[in-house]
């Protein structure tokens, strides 16, 4: 199923939680909600769930008008970090628990619904573990067990809120590449908030960034990461260097470096250049003249402080592996070879 959401807005008193979110989630693709704490997340998986009331813009599922529809009518399975499984059902208690409160025509039979828990065990892989109460399992199975309780009800979507969030760095990584598996074995349409950037661009086919409730850039990981569409993108997927920068005619001066100006870039005021790390370069031929401040070595990466002649803050540079070693107080050439020009931003 795909989802269109149109100019989604939502305001608590005068604070606007979503400011105008337009986003289209294409049918079985994996996509990850990406931004910082506060930055409208949640409200916005739990309107698509049907649990929040946006004041304005729609929701349509498959070209369908869902603004208006229940909670149990959008047929949408959710994992939440904090939404915990029930303490006095076992595993298998917990799976059935949706499939079990329906009543009347919709209800399933005992051996239709103990086949299904059946199965979605196996699917999750926590076979012979069915009887078990919540807290004889580890962090990770009880996710793992939200999952398949979300499953159960053969949802059209599946919305999972930070359901990493409180697990340990290994077990999430372990769970980020299990369900990314599970998603391509059953190709259910899936939208994954997090504030993890490296969550996000490992495990999703698209990433929709999201700041002040408000959508930044829908991309891929690598187009999200490779041509960030604003400076809060730049500094929030990944690390960027900042430079002042002015465009006059032909010319675009980057701390003091003449570059040719691209036809998109405005003169006559005030720009940033972003640059990561790793596109700063030490060459002999590079734009800047600059001296090495700290070096930090860390596995097989260099990082070094460099500061440009004339500056006060000092550039963030990673040298790729195998580059000769550097010390402090060293003078260099950096050179960049990618960057993204912005408007300064005021103030
Ligand atoms: P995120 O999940 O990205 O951390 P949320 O969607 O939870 O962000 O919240 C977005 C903004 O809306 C935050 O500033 C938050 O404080 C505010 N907010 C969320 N829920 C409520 C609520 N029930 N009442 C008042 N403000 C809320
Ligand atoms: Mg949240």
């Amino acid at each position: 199923m795909n989802i269109r959401i149109h100019n989604l807005g939502k305001q608590y008193g005068a604070f606007p939680a979503l400011d105008g979110v337009s986003l289209d989630v294409r049918s079985g693709e994996l996509l990850a909600l990406l931004g910082p704490s506060g930055s409208g997340k949640t409200t916005l998986l739990r309107a698509i769930a049907g649990l929040e009331h946006p004041e304005r813009g729609q929701i349509l599922f498959d070209g369908e008008d869902a603004t208006g529809l229940s909670v149990q009518a959008r047929r949408a399975g959710f994992v939440f970090q904090h939404y915990a499984l029930f303490k006095h059902l076992d595993v298998r208690g917990n799976i059935a628990f949706g499939l079990e409160v329906r009543r009347g025509a919709e209800r399933w039979s005992k051996a239709r619904i103990n086949a299904k828990v059946d199965e979605l065990l196996a699917l999750v892989q926590l076979d012979g573990l069915g009887a078990r109460y919540p807290a004889q399992l580890s962090g990770g199975q009880r996710q793992r067990v939200a999952l398949a309780r979300a499953l159960a009800i053969e949802p059209r979507v599946l919305l999972l809120d930070e359901p990493f969030g409180a697990l340990d760095a290994q077990v999430r990584r372990d769970l980020r590449r299990w369900l990314r598996e599970l998603h391509d074995r059953t190709g259910l349409t899936t939208v994954f908030v997090t504030h993890d950037q490296e969550e996000a661009l490992e495990l999703a086919d698209r990433v929709a960034i999201l700041n002040r409730g408000r959508i930044e850039q829908v991309g891929t990981p690598g187009e999200v990461y490779d041509q960030p569409a604003s400076p809060f993108v730049y500094g929030f997927v990944g690390e960027a260097n900042r430079l002042p920068a002015r465009a006059q005619g032909q010319v675009l001066e980057v701390a003091g470096a003449q570059w040719p100006r691209a036809a998109s870039v405005p003169e006559g005021q005030a720009l940033e250049v972003f640059v990561r790390p790793e596109d700063l370069v030490v060459e002999a031929e590079g734009d800047w003249q600059a001296t090495v401040g700290l070096v930090q070595r860390s596995g097989p990466r260099q990082r070094l402080r460099a500061r440009l002649a004339g500056a006060t803050s000092d550039l963030e540079v990673e040298l790729p592996a195998g580059a000769p070693a550097y010390a402090a107080g060293q003078s260099i050439r950096l050179g960049a070879r990618r960057y993204g020009v912005f408007p300064a931003a005021a103030g």
